[in-house]
C-alpha cells in the first residue's frame, strides 16, 4: 500500500509554501516560492497562479501520485471579481491590508449595523464597495466575488461553481455567519447580494476531484479532492498542533496574538476579539494585544535578551507590575487608545529589567485568557507558542507559571502544514 499524501498551499504575504504530509505528520516534501521583488508582484492574480502550478510542478512524482486531496489557504479578505460564466478576472485584487477610503466605508456603515465585521475598513465588503463605488465596475448577475483561497482552488477544479464556493473563515470578513449558516438578513437585501459566493462550506469539505488537466499535467489522481480552503493565519494555528477544546496557541512575535480552540463563539467587537467557525462546534476564538516582542527591541538587541535571560531565575519574580507598550493604545485585554506603556521605574541591573518586560506580557497574555473565558471561551487546558519568544526557555518557565498550565512550543509553524493537516482531515477524517 502506497503511501498517502496530503498537500497544503499557503499563500502568503510575501510568497507561496506547499507542504506535503503522510498520515503521520511526516513531511514528504516542502518548497517555497517567492512572489518576486517587484511591488505589485504580490498583488497579482496571475503571480499568484503562477506560483501555484511551479509548486504543483515541484513535488516529486512518487508523491504527487499518491496525492489524496488538496488544501489552499489564503491572506484573511484578499480577494477579487470574476465573471462566474467565462472565469475571467473583473476587478484588480484587493489584498489584506488594503483600506477603503472613508467614503466608500461610509457607505457600507449606512447598511451595515453596528458592531458589524464589515465596518472595518479592511473588510471583504468593503472591498466590494471598492470596486463597485470607487473603481466603477458594474454591476451585474455575473460577477461573482471570490477569495485569493477560492479562486486558486477553482483554477484545480473542473469546472468551477458557478454560485461560487468559499469557506467559513475567508468568508467572516465578508458578513458571513457562520452561526446562521448565511449572510445576514441586511445583506441579503441588497441588490450586491448575488456576488457573494452562495456555497460556503467549512473548511476541509471536500468540494471536487482536480480537473482532469491537472491530473494529467502533473500526475495527480483523478479522484483526488480538493478540499474547502482557510485563512493563513488559521491555517497557521492548526499548523501548531492544537486539536481539542481548551487547546491554546500564543504567538510571541513583534506583537502578542492568542488563539483558544472552544465550544462556544467569543465576539467582542471593541476588543478586535472574534470568533471563527472550524467544523462541527468548535471555534477558533482570538485576539491580538499591542504588547509583545517589539517592546524588547526598542532596549535590547536579540543577542543582549539572549545574554540577560541567562541571568534570570523564574522563581524568583521582580514584581514590577510593568504594562510594557511601543506606544501608548491597547485593543485587547484592555480596549483603551490612550493606555500608557508602564515600564518604570527601571532596576540598575537590566537583566532585572528584562525580566520585568517578560513578566509583564505574560500577565497580559494570562489576562487575555482570563478575559476570553470570562466570556464565555472553553477554559485553556494547554498552550503551545509561536514565534521568537518561543524559544526563550526561561521565558516559557514563567509563563507556565503564571498561567497555571502546560507551555510548549509549537510543533509545526508554517501555514502551509495547517492547510495539508486540512487536506488530511477531508478525506481521512481527524
Ligand atoms: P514577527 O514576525 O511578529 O515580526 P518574530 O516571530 O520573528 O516576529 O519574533 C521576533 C520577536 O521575537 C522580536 O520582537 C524579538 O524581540 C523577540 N525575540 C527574539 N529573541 C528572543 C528571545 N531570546 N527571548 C524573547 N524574545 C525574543
Amino acid at each position: 500500500e502506497p503511501q498517502a499524501a496530503y498537500l497544503g498551499l499557503d499563500f502568503g504575504t510575501s510568497g507561496a509554501r506547499a507542504i506535503v504530509i503522510d498520515d503521520r505528520d511526516g513531511v514528504l516534501h516542502s518548497e517555497k516560492v517567492d512572489y518576486g521583488d517587484a511591488e505589485e508582484a504580490a498583488g497579482s492574480a496571475s503571480v499568484w497562479r503562477d506560483a501555484l502550478f511551479s509548486l504543483l510542478g515541484g513535488i516529486p512524482s512518487e508523491v504527487t501520485s499518491n496525492l489524496r486531496a488538496i488544501c489552499l489557504d489564503g491572506t484573511s479578505s484578499t480577494s477579487l471579481l470574476v465573471d462566474r460564466e467565462t472565469w475571467s478576472i473583473e476587478s484588480r485584487p484587493l489584498l489584506y491590508n488594503f483600506a477603503a477610503r472613508p467614503d466608500v466605508v461610509a457607505r457600507v456603515t449606512a447598511v451595515a449595523p453596528e458592531g458589524s465585521i464589515t465596518r472595518s475598513p479592511t473588510s471583504t465588503l468593503c472591498k466590494l464597495f471598492t470596486w463597485l463605488y470607487e473603481d466603477s465596475v458594474e454591476l451585474t448577475d455575473r460577477l461573482l466575488l471570490v477569495h485569493q483561497a477560492d479562486w486558486l482552488a477553482s483554477l484545480l477544479l473542473e469546472r468551477p461553481s458557478a454560485r461560487g464556493v468559499s469557506d467559513y473563515n475567508n468568508a467572516l470578513k465578508l458578513g458571513y455567519d457562520p452561526e446562521i449558516g448565511g449572510y445576514p438578513d441586511w445583506m441579503l437585501s441588497q441588490a450586491w447580494q448575488s456576488a457573494l459566493p452562495a456555497q460556503v462550506l467549512a473548511p476541509s469539505t471536500p468540494i471536487g476531484p482536480v480537473s482532469r488537466d491537472v491530473s494529467s499535467r502533473y500526475g495527480i489522481p483523478s479522484d483526488c479532492q480538493v478540499a474547502a480552503g482557510t485563512t493563513d493565519s488559521i491555517a497557521a494555528f492548526l499548523a501548531a498542533g492544537a486539536s481539542s477544546p481548551g487547546e491554546a496557541v500564543t504567538s510571541l512575535g513583534s506583537t502578542l496574538a492568542i488563539k483558544v480552540l472552544s465550544e462556544a463563539r467569543v465576539d467582542k467587537v471593541e476588543s478586535g476579539v472574534y470568533s471563527h467557525k472550524l467544523w462541527g462546534d468548535l471555534w477558533l476564538a482570538g485576539g491580538a494585544s499591542n504588547t509583545g516582542g517589539a517592546v524588547l527591541r526598542k532596549f535590547f538587541t536579540d543577542e543582549e535578551v539572549r545574554e540577560l535571560t541567562q541571568r534570570i531565575d523564574p522563581n524568583a519574580p521582580a514584581g514590577l507590575g510593568y504594562y510594557p507598550l511601543v506606544k501608548p493604545g491597547e485593543r485587547f485585554p484592555v480596549a483603551d487608545d490612550e493606555l500608557k506603556p508602564k515600564l518604570e521605574p527601571r532596576p540598575a541591573d537590566d537583566a532585572v529589567f528584562l525580566q520585568g518586560i517578560l513578566e509583564g506580557i505574560a500577565d497580559i497574555e494570562a489576562r487575555c485568557f482570563a478575559l476570553l473565558v470570562e466570556e464565555g471561551c472553553t477554559p485553556v487546558s494547554r498552550v503551545l507558542t509561536c514565534g521568537g519568544g518561543s524559544k526563550n526557555q526561561k521565558w516559557t518557565e514563567m509563563r507556565r507559571r503564571r498561567l497555571g498550565v502546560e507551555v510548549e512550543a509549537a510543533a509545526e509553524v508554517e501555514a502551509a502544514f495547517g492547510s495539508a493537516r486540512l487536506a488530511r482531515r477531508s478525506v481521512a477524517g481527524e
